[in-house]
Formats: C-alpha cells, structure tokens, sequence
C-alpha cells in the first residue's frame, strides 16, 4: 500500500473514495464537510437524507458511503470524528476507528485508492501531532487499499504528515 502526503482541497482530487469529516447528523456542516456538499452537489445531500432516513444519525468513529455527486471522486466515505474534550484513550480510539472503518468500507466496495482529510483537527479541536500520529499509525495497520493520499489543508499538518509517514 502506497502513502502519500500532499497539500490541497480534498475536493479535488481524483480518487476511488475521498473521506469527509461529516458530523453525525450527515447533513453537512462547514469545514470540510461543507466544502464537500458545496462542491458535490445536491445528490451526495440527498444520498446522506436517504441514510439518516433509514438508520438515524452515524455514531461517532463509523463510517457510511454516498455517490461523490459532482466530485471527480467515485464515492464518499462520510465518517463522524470525535470532539477533542477530554483528552482522554476513548477520543483516541474513536479517531482511529474514523480511520478503520473508512478503510474497511472502502475495501468492502473494492475501492482501491482513499483520500483522507485531517479529521478532527478543524473545529473539533483534536491536536494535530497526536490526531497525525493515530491516522498514520492506524492506516499503516490496515493495508486493504492499493493508495492512501492524506490530504492537508494547512502547511502545519502537511509537513508534520510528511514528516511522520
Ligand atoms: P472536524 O469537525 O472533524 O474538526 P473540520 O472540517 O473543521 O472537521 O476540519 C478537519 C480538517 O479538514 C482541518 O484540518 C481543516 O483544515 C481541513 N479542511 C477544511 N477544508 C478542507 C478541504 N477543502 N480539503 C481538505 N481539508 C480541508
């Protein structure tokens, strides 16, 4: 499994599935979540309307999958990270479990190629040397893709990853 650490928009790079930090209502927010649905379109809103309708909201670390509407993605892997509040092992597993059950969907739909952003690290505040140290570590576990792509938004996450990876 290839790694590979660029600075850009998530939203547009050409991949199997690229990975949103949804929160668990799936109705889209700001950050990523909101640049995803603005460039994607309507049809990845009505997509994440139909899974709501049919199993309510997504728990915090699970993972669920939309068309990419207007993306050059294939699909979206919505998962829900936690809010760093505490500081304590829980909010770590949960982080990694955004990260594993994004991959293990992607596997499941035979995805070969995942886009992830730094999840958790905007507006849920987790720190971002420690959310960088669970995404990597938890990804290089899990190699059922043939590429994983962490996409950074900002130059302080994009030269830690490259530094850690
Ligand atoms: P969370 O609620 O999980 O913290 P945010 O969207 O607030 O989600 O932030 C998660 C990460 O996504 C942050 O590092 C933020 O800088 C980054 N981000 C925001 N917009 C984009 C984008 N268009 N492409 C990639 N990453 C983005």
């Amino acid at each position: 499994m290839k790694i590979e650490v660029i600075q850009g928009d998530i939203t547009k790079i050409q991949v199997d599935a690229v990975v949103n930090a949804a929160n668990s209502s799936l109705l889209g927010s700001s950050g990523v979540d909101g640049a995803i649905h603005k460039a994607g379109g309507k049809e990845i809103l009505e997509a994440c309307q139909y899974i709501r309708n049919r199993q309510g909201k997504c728990k915090t670390g699970e993972a669920v999958i939309t068309t990419a509407g207007n993306l050059p993605a294939e699909k979206v892997i919505h998962t829900v990270g936690p809010v760093y509040n505490k500081g304590n092992k829980i909010e770590e597993e949960l982080l990694a479990n955004c990260y594993r059950n994004s991959l293990l969907l992607a596997k499941e739909y035979n995805l070969k190629t995942i886009a992830f952003p730094n999840i958790s690290t905007g507006i849920y505040r987790f720190p971002k040397e420690l959310a960088a140290e669970i995404a990597i570590q938890t990804v290089k576990k899990h190699p059922v893709v043939d590429k994983v792509i962490f996409v950074c938004f900002d130059e302080e996450n994009y030269k830690m990853y490259l530094e850690k990876v």
